[in-house]
C-alpha cells in the first residue's frame, strides 16, 4: 500500500516526507485551534506524521474512510504555507493524498454530496437558464430539502442557488465596449450563474472610469475539484481556461477575476499543474478586481469621500494568502470609508467544506472566534463568497456581508449626484 500511495501522490509524496514535525503549522490552523485538536492525529501537523508513516510502512493503511476522515480535517485555507520553515505546500499535499484515495477507489470514494459538488458548474448553469418559476420550485422547499438530504448538507447553510440569468447576458450586444483600456473578466461559476451582480458591479464601478471588459469563453476555475482531489479534471479546466485567456492576453489584455478563488487558481495552481509559457504569461496577467481598486483609488482616477460608509473588514484565509487584505483597507480608507477593524480569524467555512452535516459542528466551532471579532459590527466587507455566506449564517442573517467592490460600487452611487459631487471617477 506504501509503494501504490507513493505512486500515486507522485512529488507530494516527497513534499510530505520533508515534514520536520515542527508543529508551526498547528498554530495557524483553524481546524487544529478547536476542541478537537488535543487528539494529535485531529492537527496539521498530525496529518503530516499520519502520510508519512503510511508512505514509510503502508501504516496506518491509507485507503480506509477512517484515514481519508483524518486528511479532510484539512479545510485548504492556506494559512500554514507561509508558516511551515520546510515550505512545504501542505494543503496540496492533503489534495494529492485525496487524489490517490479517489483513483485507488476507482473513483468510488466520493460520498453522494462530493458527487453533487462534481457536477457543480453543469447543475448551476442548467438552474441559471431555467425560467424562473420552474427554478424557484425546484430551488425550495419538498425539493431543496431533498437536495440537502441526498447530499448530506447542513441544514442551516444557505446553499447557494442562483439568483437569475448568467451574467453572459450582460455582456450580449455590446454592453461591454470596448474602449482604450479593456480587460478580459473571468467570472468563474459563482459570479456567473449564481450571482451575477457581483460581475456587473465589477462592470458598473470599472465603467465610470474608463474601463470595458470582455468576456472570454471560459469554464469553472476548477477549485472545488482541487479541493476533491479531481486533479484530472482541473488539469482538462485549465487547459481550456489557459488556452482561452492566453488569446487576451496576446491581445494586450490583462485578466481580471473578482473572486479569490479564481485569483488563486489563474496566478498560482494552474502554473504549477500545466508548466507551460501559457499559463506563465496568464499568470503574470491576472489582477484581481482590489488590486485594481487599489491602484485607481491610489493614482487619483477614483476619489470619493464617502465618509458616512462603516464597516469591518473580513480578512479571509484566501485573501490573507493572497496578501489582498492591506489593498482593501487602503482602498476603502483613500475613498474615505471608516474602517472600524480587520478581522483575520476563519469563518470555517473552507470552501464547500463546512456546507457538509459531518463538518458543520466544528466548523461552527471554528467560526465562533470570528464571530466574537465582528463585535456589533453593521457592514462586513469580506472578500470571498462561501465566507460570507458563512458569515450571514453565523450573524443569524442580522448584518449585511458583502464583497468590497459591491460595497464599494453600491456606496459610489447612492453618494453620487450633480449637486452633490462626493464621487469623482476619471477616464484615463
Ligand atoms: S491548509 Fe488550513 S486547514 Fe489545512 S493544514 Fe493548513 S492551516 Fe490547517
Ligand atoms: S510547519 Fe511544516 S515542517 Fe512543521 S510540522 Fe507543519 S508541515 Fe511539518
Amino acid at each position: 500500500m506504501s509503494a501504490r500511495l507513493r505512486e500515486l501522490m507522485g512529488p507530494y509524496a516527497d513534499e510530505a516526507e520533508r515534514c520536520i514535525r515542527c508543529g508551526f503549522c498547528n498554530s495557524v490552523c483553524p481546524t487544529t485551534l478547536t476542541s478537537i485538536g488535543y487528539a494529535p492525529s485531529k492537527t496539521s501537523r498530525g496529518r503530516l506524521v499520519l502520510l508519512q508513516s503510511a508512505l514509510e510502512s503502508g501504516r496506518p493503511e491509507p485507503f480506509t474512510e477512517r484515514f481519508k476522515d483524518l486528511i479532510d480535517l484539512c479545510i485548504g485555507c492556506l494559512r500554514c504555507v507561509s508558516v511551515c520553515p520546510a515550505r512545504i505546500p501542505i494543503p496540496t499535499v492533503m489534495s494529492a493524498y485525496r487524489y490517490a484515495y479517489y483513483r485507488a477507489s476507482r473513483g468510488k470514494s466520493l460520498t453522494k454530496g462530493e458527487k453533487l459538488l462534481a457536477k457543480y458548474e453543469f447543475l448551476m448553469k442548467t438552474l441559471s437558464m431555467t425560467p424562473e418559476p420552474l427554478r424557484r420550485a425546484t430551488t425550495s422547499g419538498p425539493l431543496l430539502r431533498l437536495f440537502r438530504r441526498v447530499g448530506g448538507f447542513a441544514a442551516d447553510v444557505k446553499i447557494p442557488l442562483p439568483e437569475g440569468e448568467p451574467l453572459d447576458r450582460y455582456f450580449r450586444g455590446g454592453s461591454a465596449v470596448l474602449g482604450p483600456e479593456t480587460y478580459a473578466y473571468f467570472s468563474d461559476t459563482y459570479a456567473r450563474f449564481v450571482r451575477p451582480s457581483i460581475g456587473v458591479s465589477a462592470m458598473k464601478l470599472l465603467e465610470n472610469v474608463g474601463i470595458a471588459l470582455t468576456y472570454p469563453r471560459q469554464f469553472d476555475s476548477g477549485i472545488v475539484y482541487w479541493e476533491l482531489g479531481l486533479w484530472q479534471r482541473v488539469e482538462r479546466l485549465a487547459s481550456r481556461n489557459v488556452e482561452s485567456l492566453y488569446r487576451e492576453v496576446s491581445a494586450g489584455r490583462k485578466i481580471l477575476c473578482t473572486s479569490p478563488a479564481s485569483t488563486l487558481m489563474l496566478r498560482e495552481v494552474y502554473p504549477q499543474i500545466l508548466n507551460n509559457v501559457r499559463s506563465v504569461a496568464v499568470s503574470e496577467s491576472v489582477v484581481d478586481i482590489n488590486e485594481l481598486l487599489h491602484q485607481l483609488a491610489d493614482s487619483g482616477r477614483l476619489s470619493a469621500n464617502l465618509k458616512p460608509a462603516r464597516c469591518v473588514v473580513h480578512s479571509s484565509c484566501l485573501s490573507q494568502h493572497l496578501r489582498l487584505t492591506k489593498s482593501v483597507v487602503d482602498m476603502l480608507e483613500k475613498l474615505g470609508v471608516r474602517v472600524e477593524g480587520v478581522a483575520t480569524e476563519c469563518c470555517g467555512s473552507g470552501g464547500v467544506w463546512g456546507l457538509f452535516e459531518r463538518n458543520r459542528r466544528l466548523s461552527l466551532e471554528i467560526g465562533e472566534r470570528l464571530v466574537r471579532k465582528l463585535g456589533s459590527a453593521e457592514v462586513v466587507l469580506s472578500y470571498s463568497e462561501t465566507c460570507s455566506l458563512q458569515i450571514s449564517s453565523l450573524l443569524k442573517n442580522a448584518v449585511e456581508v458583502i464583497l468590497p467592490h459591491e460595497a464599494l460600487n453600491s456606496w459610489l452611487r447612492q453618494t453620487a449626484s450633480p449637486t452633490h459631487p462626493e464621487y469623482i471617477a476619471q477616464a484615463p
